[in-house]
């Protein structure tokens, strides 16, 4: 038996339930005690996220692409310590099967809607939760219905649309959508695995849970601080997760646990705003133009979840321009070699703003979470559009170089 509860009023309810509690805040999974106090670091993440299968509700599924989900490298890039003024470390989250961290999330919300007998799994999404639902469902042998904003561009379309799930373009305010979905979803036979449900929530705890593992494996311990580009917060919720059940099972103390931050693009930058005036609840703002696309929530429905958990860890939130993602993007490339959609570029642009105001310093080392690969982006995107690249003949090829 599952329960899920409330972090904010503790209320708990057995699972399957509403996703949101009714005090309005967002549910997640309990994790069985047992497993906790048997939990030791693993030596060897050889074998993928499912490495942590005991802190998760469902058994890791034997085959398919969910159980490809995760087992990401943790890349020490010590030619951006001077950039970003820290240790640094990327999680490098673009290796996952779709790209991006979310296929963490799906590969359990998708065997808890099989387990429950499912048909059909949907969910809210333009971007890579859309592609990772989309690739789950199908290698599940599940439907699945994407609501995607009627106003999407033709390369997310296709993007989506390799998987073929069915694709309703939704006019209206995409924000109530989210709501409305997990409303008429089980009507309509439909399980939707929203960014921030409880069953995604559980499977994307396991990025920190390796990322820390993974850091302790290399260097002894764990890191000062994790930096995580943060949107409708259900990552940074299960990040929070993860350090709270590294508590619980003695493997973290109050010195030891790292400090979650989380970044947004000043553009649209709810939880930010929310950390810099002091309040404890997030709410909407207006949504401005942003090159960090993926991380664009205007009204997070796990936001306040979320900074709670950075304030409570020590950490914090913090907003980050444009010019400053573009740069920290291009320097991930051409100074580390890691390809990164502009949305995860801001955990570096923001590790480098945290050690600029005095939060973090050269002896912290930080895992930067780049949560999303930059190779389905437009070259354009990446490289600012002109490429400088001389023309030579053969036979002076040898003088030229
Ligand atoms: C979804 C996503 C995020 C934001 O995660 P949330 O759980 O919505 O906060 C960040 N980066 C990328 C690349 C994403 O796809
Ligand atoms: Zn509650």
């Amino acid at each position: 038996m599952s329960v899920l509860s409330c972090y904010a009023c503790g209320r708990t309810v057995e699972a399957p339930a509403a996703p949101r509690c009714e005090c309005g805040e967002p549910r997640w999974f309990e994790t069985d005690p047992d497993a906790l106090a048997a939990l030791s670091w693993p030596d060897s993440l050889d074998a993928r996220a499912w490495a942590f299968a005991d802190l998760l509700p469902v058994d890791p599924p034997a085959a398919g692409v969910g159980a490809a989900a995760g087992g990401t490298p943790l890349v020490r890039t010590p030619t951006l310590d001077e950039y970003a003024g820290v240790r640094t470390f990327v999680k490098d989250e673009g290796l996952n099967p779709t790209g991006s961290f979310k296929d963490r999330g799906t590969a359990v919300g998708i065997e808890l809607a099989l387990a429950e007998g499912a048909d059909a799994v949907g969910t809210v999404s333009h971007g890579n939760m859309a592609m990772s639902t989309a690739a789950g469902a199908a290698a599940a042998g599940l439907d699945c219905v994407v609501c995607v904003p009627a106003d999407i561009s033709a390369e997310r379309l296709r993007n989506i649309a390799r998987y073929e799930p069915r694709i309703v373009r939704v006019e209206g305010d995409y924000g109530r959508l989210y709501y409305d979905a997990l409303e008429v979803g089980p009507e309509r036979g439909v399980r939707f695995v929203n960014s921030d449900t409880p069953g995604r929530v559980a499977g994307q705890k396991t990025t920190a849970l390796e990322a820390l593992a993974q850091h302790r494996a290399r260097t002894g311990a764990v890191p000062d601080a994790i930096v995580l580009p943060t949107s409708s917060g259900g990552h940074a919720s299960g990040a929070y997760k993860a350090l709270l059940e590294l508590r619980a099972a003695g493997l973290l103390d109050e010195a030891t646990t790292p400090r979650l931050y989380l970044v947004q693009a000043a553009a649209c930058a709810p939880v930010a705003a929310a950390y810099r005036d002091g309040r404890e609840d997030v709410t909407r703002v207006e949504r401005g133009e942003t090159v960090a696309y993926s991380i664009a929530n205007p009204d997070p429905p796990s936001g306040t979840r979320a900074l709670h958990g950075a304030r409570e860890t020590g950490g914090g939130a913090v907003a980050v321009e444009d010019e400053e993602i573009l740069d920290a993007q291009r320097r991930l490339a051409a100074e580390a070699g890691l390809t990164v959609e502009a949305s995860s570029a801001t955990a570096l642009a923001g590790a480098r703003r945290l050690a600029a105001d005095g939060e973090l310093d050269r002896e912290n080392s930080v895992v930067c979470v780049a949560t999303g690969s930059g190779f389905k982006e437009s070259v354009g995107a990446v490289a600012g559009g002109e490429v400088d690249a001389e023309t030579v003949a053969l036979d002076e090829l040898g003088d030229r170089l």
